[in-house]
């Protein structure tokens, strides 16, 4: 196995000639072009198993090129669900035939996932969720519609949980599939957010035909694998290695200002900047604890809320400058549009992989041992919940 040192200048070099020096993310076949080269030479999957394309090396390894890695803008994001949950999920869940198929193209970059939970009357309550798939032929016809599904509009593949068994209680009676995005009766519409751009999409299904195996884990057991891939998305969120030079950085915000700096606005810029050192190294160490095997469960969630504060907090103290200062800090660098826009997103990050208040649920339930929510409808069959609704 190769030694740290070695690889970490091997890491270090082939960055500085190969990593993009500016944000490639809109150019997604840039983006996948990058991500192939990175996989070819031994930076993608790092922990992965060799036989599904991973690199079969330690948590140190990884930790040494998060480490290298964050100082540039690497384009993360479009790979972010293939490799951060659903690649973790067929580890977890699916048959040797699956993680064959699907591991190694997702590290390549050659098949983008999306997430198909959240449903017009399922978003936190996932379980509520109403799309149907009915068993035909020995495969399943899916129906219904999926809302808020992040790249779902240039995704090859999707991880669906649909109702199998509408007469079992709600959080029972559901099962997790594999999608392809091309299939015939799937139809794809965009959602523009309010930075103006297109993330995330409606997805409806109309008699979608799914072959036997597109099943992930067991038919009608889609609940419990539908909250492995939700504590694998808290983690990723949790540990995401943040670029240094991101606009609402603490660097980046500081790089706008013009002399003089006043003394509060060096503060708050100091105040920001240990808050992101104290995020990056809860989520590096959560990261070696990921890749070294540990068992995180609900400490993701503490992850996921302390970065998503930090992109708040970073928000916030960007808009009070932008009052107090000019807009895009004036005297300063000026990129106001891209300021604008991160401004924009940063609410997202409390909604987005589970909202603010159900991470603090959660935090309270499993971590700190507090009484659970009540939940009435825990046990009651499905039909008699939607019967009662309308
Ligand atoms: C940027 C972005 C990307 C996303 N990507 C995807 C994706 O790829 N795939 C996907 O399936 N979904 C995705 N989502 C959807 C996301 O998972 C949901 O928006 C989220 O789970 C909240 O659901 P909701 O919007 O229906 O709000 P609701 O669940 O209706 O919540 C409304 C409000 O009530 C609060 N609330 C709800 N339940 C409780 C409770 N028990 N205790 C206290 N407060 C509560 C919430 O915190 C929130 O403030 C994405 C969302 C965003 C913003």
């Amino acid at each position: 196995m190769e030694s740290i040192d070695s690889y970490r200048d091997r890491a270090r070099t082939w960055l500085a000639e190969h990593a993009p020096r500016a944000d490639i993310e809109a150019d997604l076949e840039a983006g996948r072009d990058f991500q192939a080269r990175l996989h070819a030479a031994g930076f993608a999957g790092i922990t992965w198993p060799a036989e599904y394309g991973g690199q079969g090396l330690t948590a140190e390894h990884e930790r040494v090129f998060r480490d290298e890695a964050k100082r540039y803008p690497l384009p993360a994001v479009p790979f972010a669900i293939g490799i951060g949950m659903a690649g973790p999920v067929l580890m977890d869940l699916g048959t040797e035939d699956q993680r064959r198929r699907y591991l190694t193209p997702i590290l390549r970059g050659a098949e983008i996932w999306c997430q198909l939970f959240s449903e017009p009357g399922a978003g936190s309550d996932v379980a509520s969720l109403q799309t149907r798939a009915v068993r035909d032929d020995g495969g399943w016809v899916v129906n219904g519609q999926k809302v808020w599904a992040s790249r779902a509009h240039f995704a090859e593949r999707g991880i669906l949980v649909a109702r199998t068994d509408p007469e079992r209680p709600k959080h029972s009676g559901l099962t997790m599939f594999v999608v392809d995005m091309r299939a015939v009766g799937i139809d794809v519409r965009p959602l523009r957010d309010m930075t103006g751009n297109v993330h995330f999409n409606e997805v409806y299904f109309d008699d979608v035909r799914l072959p036997p195996d597109a099943v992930i884990g067991r038919a009608d057991e889609g609940w419990s694998a539908a909250l492995t891939m939700l504590k694998h998305e808290r983690v990723a969120i949790g540990t995401r290695n943040r670029s240094e030079a991101t606009p609402l950085s603490a660097r980046g915000l500081a790089r706008r200002q013009g002399a003089p700096v006043p003394s509060e606005v060096r503060a708050a810029l100091g105040r920001l900047a240990v808050e992101e050192r104290a995020v990056a190294l809860l989520a590096a160490r959560m990261a070696e604890e990921r890749a070294a095997g540990a068992e995180l469960g609900a400490r993701g969630s503490v992850a996921k809320l302390a970065s998503s504060q930090l992109a708040r907090n970073a928000a916030d103290l960007a808009v009070s400058l932008a009052a107090d200062r000019g807009i895009g800090f004036e005297a300063g660098d000026g990129r106001t549009a891209e300021l604008i826009t991160a401004i924009n997103w940063s609410p997202a990050s409390g909604i987005a992989g589970g909202t603010t208040e159900v991470q603090r649920n959660i935090i309270a339930e499993r971590v700190l041992g507090l009484p659970k929510e009540p939940q009435a409808d825990r046990d009651v069959p499905f039909n008699r919940l939607t019967v009662a609704k309308r």
